[in-house]
């Protein structure tokens, strides 16, 4: 009997098998039954996300389950996770790329590269700044896979990465099936051979992907999770590879076994990445928090020519800042978006499109999403939310067009520390690469 393609390569707790499969998949004889869970003296283990629970604090009626990943749907002791082999697939005929641009001679180089590692079965990592034109770096890789007759996957941390990257990858492979998979999505799994997904959804997979490319791999909370990266390893082939993408340096990643490295320091348009500059505000945060807003920073904003975003470290202190910089700059368009705004899409098209002159934001811009004509400022750039990476990522949405390729890159702070430091040295350096 042959398994249903939309179960392919899945490992499913049994209630997210629809019930009209789970009769055929009972009597299939190559799925695997596992317990979800295991025991380990005063600990207990998820096979799903690898997190390892100490007993005594996740003990239900009838057993345990798992804290990490509970929000994927709770794992419990009593479970079994199904794994759901993938269907062999012969050669397919040839996958074709409908995009019609050049790449530079170094996007090529590094392209050629990603292929290579590929034919050889080999990991690899890319450090591409901001604004390298890394997407267009992965045509070549995904037409050759799924020439190949095989899986490819692009996982992000990042749901807004998620959503940017699919109507561009759907445009470059126009009669290619991609299946689009994240928390909330309107799409569920049909057992496409190309995915893009958040990280997360990788804990459904296993033994999928021929190649798996993690986008955005220094991005939280996958570089600092031990479950999604469990997860990421579960999810690819045993022989398959992986490509991680970062714009910013990671020495864990780099020093992945097995793994080649490509360098691009230079941005597709061959402008220097923006260097921040810093401002030193006396009691920045405590003012802030009464209401009172640096000279500096009103001036700044006020007399820009460029729309502005302002990076806050936290909902309170913009939700704070907010009226009154909507009351001083009145002939400025003012709007705020964080995590949970209902009107976040609206307003990050309204600024794509030019109709916001000042955008509050929290981190969730950080990275993944790019404007045409904009400085950018971090308000609290000294504050523990921001390290080197997600510096290096905010300084990196400056200058990213063409036609616009420069703009200000403004820090206030109250007091440099290292991930300030850190973060201009790198920029820094990027940029002396580039014009080696
Ligand atoms: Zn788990």
């Amino acid at each position: 009997m042959r398994l249903c393609k939309k179960l392919q390569g899945r490992q499913l707790l049994k209630q997210e098998i629809p019930s009209s499969l789970w009769k055929q998949l009972k009597k299939e004889h190559t799925v695997k039954k596992v317990n979800a869970m295991t025991s380990r003296k005063k600990d207990i283990i998820c096979r799903r996300c690898g997190h390892i629970n100490s007993k005594a604090s996740c003990q239900i009626e009838t057993g345990f389950y798992c804290e990490y990943c509970l929000n994927m749907g709770r794992v419990t002791s009593n479970d079994y996770l199904y794994r759901i082999p993938k269907i062999h697939q012969e050669k397919a005929k040839k996958t074709r790329c409908f995009w019609q641009g050049k790449l530079t001679t170094q996007q090529a180089r590094i392209s050629q590269e990603i292929v290579d590692s590929y034919h050889h079965k080999r990991h690899h990592f890319v450090h591409a700044v901001t604004g390298a034109g890394k997407t267009e770096m992965l045509f070549p890789l995904i037409q050759q896979v799924l020439t190949d007759g095989k899986v490819i996957g692009i996982a992000t941390p990042r749901i807004d990465v998620c959503l940017e990257l699919y109507p561009r990858m759907e445009a470059a492979f126009q009669d290619t099936e991609i299946n689009l998979l994240y928390g909330h999505s309107s799409q569920t799994y049909n057992g496409a051979s190309f995915i893009i997904c958040t990280t997360h959804q990788l804990m459904r997979f296993y033994h999928y992907f021929d190649v798996l490319v993690i986008d955005e791999a220094d991005a939280f909370p996958y570089v600092y999770s031990d479950e999604l990266q469990y997860a990421a390893k579960q999810a690819l082939e045993k022989k398959g590879c992986f490509v991680f993408l970062t714009a910013t340096s990671n020495q864990g990643l780099e020093k992945y076994p097995n793994t080649q490295k490509s360098i691009l320091a230079r941005r597709f348009h061959g402008k220097d990445l923006p260097v921040p500059t810093t401002v030193y505000c006396r009691h920045l945060a405590i003012n802030l928090r009464q209401g009172k807003l640096p000279k500096k920073m009103l001036i700044e904003i006020e007399e820009s020519q460029q729309s502005y975003i302002l990076f806050f470290p936290d909902i309170a202190l913009m939700s704070i800042v907010y009226p009154i910089i909507k009351e001083t700059c009145r002939k400025k368009r003012v709007a705020m978006v964080h995590a949970s705004s209902k009107d976040r899409e609206k307003v990050v098209k309204q600024m794509r499109e030019g109709e916001i002159d000042l955008l509050l934001s929290t981190t969730i811009l950080e990275r993944g999403v790019t404007f045409k004509n904009i400085s950018v400022m971090v308000v609290c750039a000294d504050h523990r939310v921001y390290n080197r990476a997600s510096l290096v990522q905010i300084a990196g949405r400056v200058g990213r067009n063409l036609d616009y390729p420069t703009g200000k890159v403004i820090f206030l702070h109250e007091g440099k520390n290292q991930a300030i430091i850190s973060a201009i040295k790198e920029i820094k350096y990027m940029n002396k690469e580039a014009n080696k």
